[in-house]
């Protein structure tokens, strides 16, 4: 096994001054009850008893919001006998039709059934889905599993990182980079003003091009990127690397000897996600830590992708994967295999505050949490309080739930579904 394991990485972002205050910080998270104990080898027992709560009330109605014109965003809120509720969040983009499989596949499944029984819901969703497996089954899961998890927050006056045993405070967060039509002037000067003005120290940039088959956003862009933007922000911040499922085996090498001469610390999805074979050759043959999982929402087959050591840390997406419940047993999986995690969350909707919570309570939390630097207008004013990045961290918001409250008149002006 390759021995850039997250110690190693640790120590080597220590060393170059990555994490700066960031080590003694993280250290006071994932102590708590129940799923932190670091004695424990196997955390999935302690989260499987969380995943299976008992309430006194049913759940009376699910109810959806989505955004009428762009269908970017759809949230979620349950309500149950007793009048409580509860706000989540589908997975961004197409939400009009993740809201539509909410309504028919998920939803009616769901009425009266136990609000803290998380483990179940989730199983049945699957179970009476065989037909549809996950993508959009999930993206619409997300939404109400994040609803049930805020609604028992509220209830027992706790935010999600304290309901998962964890201290809510401030994260660090690295400046992620969303575009490949940036050149890499514009890119190195763009992060060299963000670690001035916001501290960050780290940066993620794009290279290769989406689904690429080995062809870049244009010739030549990635070799000048990666060394551009190195040089201008400095050996003291983490630089890393995004192929979003790029190259073959063998360019993936190539690009990753290259990566390791310009000391990038993370090399993303190197080889389309649903390879993940290629991955792990990529992994054994490169010192450079490879990651990924974005775009894997099944955790049977994330197991497999942790035996096949695909990935040095693994990226799963709360909202991809069907909501934390989902997220948790991946992550109990990845802590059995001692792999840290560190959530995709590419937007300033709730997926980044859904991150922080998981972040602020894991006992195999990587090093920091992804936090886009591209500013959306969908993603403006959506909730309060809004996140801010200061000294390189981002707070978790400490409030009972996920902490945050949703914006009333975009809500009002969103098309609304019921199923009761
Ligand atoms: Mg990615």
């Amino acid at each position: 096994m390759k021995t850039i394991n997250r110690r190693a990485f640790i120590k080597t972002a220590v060393a170059g001054g990555i994490l700066g205050a960031a080590g003694p910080t993280r250290s006071a998270f994932g102590l708590g009850y129940p799923i932190g104990d670091k004695s424990k080898e196997d955390i999935g027992s302690s989260i499987e008893a969380l995943l299976q709560g008992k309430s006194d009330a049913k759940i009376k109605s699910i109810e959806s919001f989505t955004d009428k014109e762009a269908n970017n965003l759809s949230f979620v809120r349950v309500v149950t006998e007793d009048g409580t509720e509860g706000w989540g969040q589908m997975a961004p983009f197409n939400a009009d039709i993740s809201a539509i499989v909410l309504h028919r596949n998920v939803a009616p499944l769901v009425i009266g059934k136990d609000p803290y029984d998380f483990g179940g819901i989730s199983d049945l969703v699957r179970d009476r889905n065989l037909k549809y497996p996950w993508s959009y089954v999930c993206r619409a899961l997300s939404g109400l599993d994040t609803a049930l998890w805020d609604l028992r927050g509220k209830q027992e006056n706790k935010s999600i990182c304290e309901l998962l045993g964890g201290t809510p405070g401030a994260i660090p967060v690295y400046g992620s980079s969303m575009s490949r039509k940036i050149t890499a002037e514009e890119e190195a000067r763009r992060m060299v003003a963000l670690r001035e003005s916001h501290g960050f120290r780290a940066f993620k940039i794009r290279i290769g091009s989406e689904a690429g088959h080995n062809q870049d956003a244009w010739p030549g862009r990635t070799e000048e990127i990666v060394p551009t933007v190195r040089k201008a922000l400095g050996e003291d911040v983490g630089l890393m690397v995004d192929a979003n499922s790029c190259y073959t085996i063998e360019k993936a090498i190539e690009v990753g000897k290259m990566l390791e001469k310009n000391k990038v610390i993370h090399f993303e999805e190197p080889c389309p996600y649903w390879e993940f074979e290629w991955a792990s050759k990529v992994n054994k043959a490169l010192k450079v830590p490879v990651t990924g999982g974005e775009q894997n929402n099944d955790p049977a087959q994330w197991q497999r992708i942790l035996n096949a050591k695909a990935y040095d840390i693994i990226q799963p997406d709360v909202c991809y994967l069907g909501g934390l419940t989902r997220t948790l047993r991946v992550v109990a999986m990845a802590h059995k295999a001692k792999v840290p995690v560190v959530p995709h969350s590419a937007n300033l909707s709730l997926v980044t505050v859904f991150a922080l919570h998981l972040m602020g309570a894991i006992p195999n939390a990587g090093p920091h949490v992804e936090y886009t630097i591209e500013s959306n207008p969908w993603t403006r004013e959506l909730y309060q309080p809004v996140l801010k990045v200061r000294d390189g961290k981002v707070a978790v918001p400490n409030n009972p739930g996920w902490g945050v409250v949703l914006n009333k008149t975009w809500l009002e002006n969103a098309q609304h579904q019921i199923t009761a």
